[in-house]
């Protein structure tokens, strides 16, 4: 009997760890200590052509991807050996903090808010709030007309969204999907009349289907990309830093921007310059 008791009580307090660790999915390492172990877990987009997509073959492609890959080998980890693991805008900074991701490299834009939970390593690149409409749109030609009763599209938890609340929110209906692939899905089937997110992102899409969409307009704000790490881990920070620094200081930066994102027709800037606060 009591050995019976004994072996439920063991039996049940097995079954309530395996479910406590599945439903984190984190570990307690920090990202240096993964590190060390060979392994890294790395938040990306799935769905961004020419920054972060998983391609059919379950093969991952695009700068985000080579950035967190160089970085990945800076802190002694093979390509292989990272996992990806999709990051959708609003989900990135949770997945920091649970640490079911030892960093973020998905389109991320430095911003206050965001320092509140989460630290940046970078920039590593600076983008600009965009759109994107049909290739025949003639009324839609930047931020300006956005006016009438426009349907525009973005992603839930991202900076242009937010952007577009603050200063159209009386002038547009803002629809809002979890990742930019169903934005342009809405845009190709004619339920909204345009996509806004950084000018990479959606030059992307746009040499996805040549002649179909077009982006227009000058970007209308500044996105700094960093790579988001655990707050407070300044250690891993500055070792990312000393990363981006290195990829842009060797033609590794220039070569992978040319290589993924440059295909799309997007000139290939100047690399920005590490900022260590
Ligand atoms: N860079 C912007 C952001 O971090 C838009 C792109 C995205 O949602 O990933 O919110």
């Amino acid at each position: 009997m009591r050995i019976n008791r004994a072996l439920r009580f063991g039996v049940g307090a097995i079954a309530l760890a395996l479910a406590v660790s599945a439903c984190g999915g984190g570990d307690d390492k920090s990202g240096l200590e993964n590190a060390k172990d060979g392994k890294l877990t790395v938040g990306i987009k799935f769905d961004q052509p020419g920054l972060g997509l998983r391609n059919k073959d379950g093969s991952f492609s695009g700068f985000d991807v080579e950035v967190a890959k160089y970085v990945g080998e800076k802190l002694g980890v093979k390509p292989e050996n990272i996992e990806f693991k999709e990051a959708p805008s609003a989900q990135r900074e949770t997945l920091i903090e649970n640490g079911q991701v030892d960093f973020v490299v998905a389109t991320y834009s430095i911003n206050d808010k965001r320092k509140e939970k989460v630290d940046f390593a970078g920039p590593y690149f600076v983008a600009g709030q965009s759109l994107l409409v049909k290739a025949d749109n003639t009324d839609i030609t930047g931020a300006e007309s956005l006016t009438g009763n426009k349907k525009l599209c973005s992603v839930k938890g991202s900076t242009p969204a937010q952007n577009v609340k603050d200063k159209y929110a009386k002038d547009v209906q803002l629809q809002e999907f979890d990742t930019y692939s169903l934005c342009v899905e809405a845009l190709r089937n004619g339920s909204v009349d345009a996509v806004t997110t950084d000018d990479i992102i959606l030059a992307g899409f746009a040499a996805q289907s040549p002649g179909q969409l077009k982006v227009v307009g000058k970007p209308f704000t500044t996105e700094n990309y960093g790579i988001g790490v655990k707050k407070g881990d300044t250690e891993i920070r500055g070792q990312i830093n000393d990363a981006i620094e290195a990829m842009i200081a060797d033609g590794s930066w220039t070569k992978a921007f040319t290589s993924t994102v440059g295909s799309s027709g997007y000139p290939v800037p100047q690399p920005p310059t590490v900022n260590r606060y």
